[in-house]
């Protein structure tokens, strides 16, 4: 089959590898769509050393079932079908209670870090366990389809912020997972929504994806903006950037007795205002992947209420890859999600 390989770092090559043979429990899927993650990209350089080539990355993906391992009996060949991007076991203490995304044996579709290396969707086929199967509607693109992980991740930082309804919510960040953050905010039934960037081209789409208010400004300058439109701060800030200036600011930014949800980690360490958090008795709340949010995803793009196809930039060929892969890390202004098509396959 023909695979993106991740040859030496910064070289990514098409190349002719061995069809996979589902084990046990397992599916071959052949992919249809599989978006390029920014975390694709970062590990592209060998920077987060969860990259280790030679590797076929690739874990927001679609497809239909081609074969099914032994054992098998819910999916059937020619089934449309999406997967988590995150393998879990199914049995460890954290599986049993819900919480696949912390499963102790973790591993992440298209990903190898020395502890293990798990081939990802940038190939015509890829085999995963039957066990993070989700089933697809008919008439849902797989393009769109490849967004569900992304749309998973920003439906956990919310559910994970504690809202039920009435809130206000400043969303740090319009990148691909702010905006969607943004919309899922929304489906969870906060009153008005701000979003803050320092991009004003990003701005604009968060308010055409139904932000109240933008805010061009960050670090001090984004604390102040915020508390004149707020007189207090936002109930809940969803921080989707990850850097000392974004994360200061959601902290001086949220009302007493707040939360702040850090989605983003551009930097591995910051420093925090220990004694606001503590005196002001704030709630910091880190988030990762998601655990049971794909079928709401699925419902939610299908009735549109979360919108995914104004964050897809380009749909193109694997063999399209390399070229897409340099512009994204070349940091091309206005580019947000790249989705690659092993198959190209007829949109319904
Ligand atoms: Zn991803
Ligand atoms: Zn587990």
């Amino acid at each position: 089959m023909q695979a993106l390989l991740l040859s030496e770092y910064k070289r990514l090559e098409m190349a002719d590898l061995a069809e996979p043979v589902p084990e046990p429990g397992e599916v071959l899927i052949r992919v249809a769509a599989c978006g390029i993650c920014g975390s694709d990209v970062h590990g592209y350089d060998g920077s987060s050393g969860r990259r280790i080539p030679p590797i076929v990355m690739g874990h927001e993906a679609a497809g239909t079932v081609a074969r099914v391992g032994a054992g098998v009996t819910a999916y059937h060949p020619g089934d449309r079908v999406t997967f988590d991007s995150t393998i879990y076991c199914g049995q460890c203490p954290f599986c049993l209670r819900g919480e696949m995304n912390l499963c102790d044996r973790r591993e992440v579709l298209g990903v190898s870090c020395g502890e293990y290396r798990r081939a990802g969707a940038f190939a015509e086929f890829v085999t995963v366990p039957e066990r993070i199967l989700y089933c697809l509607p008919d008439a849902m693109p797989f393009e769109e389809a490849a967004m569900l992980e992304a749309v998973s991740v920003a439906l956990h930082a919310v559910k994970l912020s504690g809202v039920h309804g009435g809130e206000t919510a400043l969303v740090i960040g319009a990148g691909m997972i702010g905006l969607l953050t943004l919309q899922a905010a929304r489906v969870a039934g906060c009153k008005r929504v701000l979003v803050a960037d320092v991009d004003a081209t990003r701005l604009r789409l968060a308010e055409s994806l139904g932000a109240d208010e933008v805010l061009q400004a960050s670090g001090d300058d984004l604390t102040r903006k915020v508390l004149q439109a707020t007189g207090s701060g936002a109930d809940v800030v969803l921080e989707a950037v990850g850097r000392q200036e974004t994360v200061s600011a959601a902290i001086g930014s949220v009302a007493k007795g707040g939360t702040v949800v850090l989605i983003g980690n551009i930097s591995p360490t910051v420093t925090i205002p220990l004694q606001a958090v503590v005196s002001r008795q704030l709630r910091l709340q880190g988030t990762a992947a998601s655990s049971g949010e794909y079928p709401q995803a699925i419902e939610l793009i299908s009735s549109g209420k979360i919108q995914v196809k104004p964050l897809i930039s380009a749909v193109a060929p694997l063999d399209e890859g390399p070229r897409w892969f340099e512009r994204l890390y070349g940091g091309e202004p206005g580019l947000m999600k790249v989705v690659l098509t092993p198959h190209a396959e007829a949109v319904p």
